[in-house]
Order: structure tokens, then sequence, then C-alpha cells
């Protein structure tokens, strides 16, 4: 893993940026590893980071900087995750798609419609650069519902 490689200095000066709001695991895991900077795309509902940070005294103590959601960026995640959940087809893949279309129903509904018509399968195929990507999902979303 790099943070176990990263000179502890560098920890405190850079950003974690993650695709979905980190979990109490990640979140707990990042802190105790010296970053003290976050930023999240897509908010995750049920994790509530900013509430841990403050619920943990450790945490609490560490004045940790957590910056999101970013609207587009967190639709943009979502559109991609929903589609791999989809190509996956695991048994769990339409509960887990469920809860998430209750919360954030423009994203999953945006990667359903794209994942039957196979759109974003043919991007990748074709070697789409990622701001066409980017693109498309802000086109088809509009001010991107969440
Ligand atoms: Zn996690």
């Amino acid at each position: 893993m790099l943070l176990d490689a990263a000179p502890e200095e560098h920890l405190y000066e850079g950003i974690l940026y993650t695709t979905l709001e980190p979990c109490a695991m990640c979140l707990g895991a990042a802190v105790v590893s010296g970053v003290r900077h976050i930023r999240y795309a897509a908010e995750d509902g049920p994790t509530d980071a900013r509430r841990l940070l403050l619920a943990h005294p450790l945490l609490a103590s560490k004045n940790v900087a957590l910056e999101g959601p970013e609207p587009l960026l967190g639709a943009f995640s979502l559109v991609l995750m929903s589609d791999w959940i989809l190509r996956e087809a695991s048994d769990t893949a339409e509960r887990t798609l469920s809860a998430y279309r209750v919360r954030v129903p423009g994203p999953v509904e945006l990667a359903e419609r794209w994942h039957r018509g196979g759109l974003l399968q043919r991007m990748a195929q074709e070697g789409a650069p990622l701001d066409d990507v980017l693109g498309a999902v802000q086109a088809a979303l509009g001010s991107v519902r969440r």
C-alpha cells in the first residue's frame, strides 16, 4: 500500500481523494495514517463521515478537513459504479442498486439505461477520453439530480 511507503510529512500535506464518502473503517485508517484532508465525490447516506469525525474523540482531535460531495463528480462516479454493478451481475446487485436508486435515482437510472444500450462499454472499447464520458454524464443528467 502506498500509504505505508509514504513519508509521514507528505501525508499531512496531501489530500486523499475518494469517489465515495469514506466509510468508518476507511476514515479511521486514513486519519490514523496521518491524512488530514479528505475530499470525496459522492455521498454515502448511511456513512455520514462528518458525524463520525466528530463522534470519536481521537478522530475529532485530529482536525481533519473533510470536503464533499462534488455533485458532478459524484454523479459520474455513481454512474460508473452502477454500471460496474450491472456488469458484475452478482446475487446482491439488485439489492445494492435498489438502495442507491432511492438516494440517488438520476445516476442509477442513467447507468441502467446506458447499460442496456451498451454505451459505456462502447466508449471504453473505443478508448473515449475521460472528459467525453464526464461530458456525456453531465449532458444526460442536466443539472445533476442527486
Ligand atoms: Zn471503506
